[in-house]
């Protein structure tokens, strides 16, 4: 297994941060929607397609780039979703998935990430015969691998249920998801989720697996109001979600906005990520602003980072410079995400003590997130 020694080379230079501990910042970003086979190093799923035979989707590794930054012009979600193949296809056994999330955590990291919840589906990953504990395993021990030499920098893990077809195509599958994540908690694992197709059925077909959650004692978050609409994330909060994955089409449900405020409800937006999917058409009409406003909790994520195109600091440039957000609602909008998070209390309270009012000077000044301005997401070379 090659081992790298360095950042990946993804990491955009204006990111570094020499000599910056995480813990002396004003402004400790924090992430909770990110998909591990969608924000994978581009070389790593190649290396290991190469190695492993599989029919690839280009000639080379640029090609293969070229193919992944052409997920941003998307014709259909299909077309979207097909570019999550390959990765899944070369994490089938324990030392890829270690790798990877290992990857993944080391340039969150860099990225100067003081708080990320990494999801996967323990399930999609039992092509070679690896099983949902063994999966889970190798996730944290990448995890470990990684917070071994990221001072500062915390990860969660969540397992993601999958909605594939009715409920019942894989019932026991995400049962298996929810009934494993206890043993877990405290040992990475922070949650689960349910990914996958939205509208096939209908989501309260799934409130059963949320209930064993919260019976369980699992906290856990839902996709939910994003290709379909607000009736999906009704069914989310009906069945207790405090958190919901995407979620920004309740602003279709002014009703809803008001209970979800209400219930203290946090939308984990993905600007980039929605325009891609076509779920809303530009940054600019994008109302993840107009529900900040409305006394929703909401917080800025990539969704997949490899895949987007995009780190945090891309889309906290798009919230300043497009959406319509103020260095101030940035700050509230990372204090929202920790509060939101299912991390251990110390790991709030430390990240929480961290983000000062000169949080908002250094966003107000430009060098929170400093790269080469609005456009450099979408264009960046993978
Ligand atoms: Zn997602």
């Amino acid at each position: 297994m090659l081992r790298k020694k360095q950042a990946p080379a993804v990491l955009p230079a204006g990111e570094e941060r020499e000599g910056l501990p995480m813990n002396d910042r004003h402004f400790p970003k924090v992430e909770l929607h990110l998909h591990l086979d969608g924000s994978f190093l581009p070389e790593t799923v190649w290396e290991l397609g190469c190695a492993a035979g599989i029919a690839m989707p280009a000639d080379s590794l640029e090609g293969y780039r070229a193919y992944l930054r052409a997920t941003q012009h998307c014709g259909s979600v299909n077309e979207y979703l097909e570019r999550f193949d390959l990765p899944l296809r070369v994490m089938q056994d324990a030392p890829a998935l270690t790798r990877i999330t290992r990857e993944l955590a080391e340039l969150l990291g860099a990225q100067g990430m003081a708080y990320a919840e990494i999801r996967f589906a323990p399930q999609l990953h039992g092509q070679k015969g690896m099983t949902q504990r063994q999966a889970v395993e190798a996730v944290l021990e990448g995890r470990r691998q990684a917070l071994a030499h990221c001072p500062g920098l915390e990860i969660g893990i969540l397992l993601c249920m999958m909605c594939v077809g009715p409920e019942t195509a894989n019932w026991e599958a995400n049962r298996e998801t929810v009934e494993l994540a206890p043993e877990y908690l405290g040992r990475g694992v922070v949650g689960v989720d349910l990914a996958g197709a939205e509208g096939i059925v209908p989501l309260k077909n799934f409130a059963p697996l949320f209930r064993r959650a919260a019976e369980l004692g699992v906290p856990f978050t839902c996709h939910a109001g994003d290709s379909q609409g607000p009736d999906t994330v009704r069914h989310a909060m009906d069945f207790g979600a405090k958190r919901i994955g995407h979620g920004h089409r309740i602003y279709e449900d002014p009703a809803l906005c008001r209970r979800a405020a209400a219930e203290g409800v946090t939308l984990e937006i993905c600007p980039t990520s929605n325009i891609q999917c076509k779920t809303q058409p530009s940054y600019a009409a994008h109302p993840a602003k107009k529900l900040l406003d409305m006394g929703i909790g909401v917080c800025i994520n990539t969704d997949n980072m490899t895949l987007a195109g995009v780190e945090l600091a891309d889309e906290y440039r798009h919230c300043l410079s497009e959406m319509g957000f103020t260095p101030a609602d940035l700050v509230e909008m990372d204090r929202c995400a920790i509060r939101a998070s299912f991390a251990p209390q110390e790991v709030k309270e430390r990240i929480l003590s961290a983000l000062t009012e000169r949080g908002i000077e250094e966003i107000a000044r430009n060098e929170a997130f400093p790269g080469e301005g609005k456009t450099r997401g979408k264009e960046r070379p993978l």
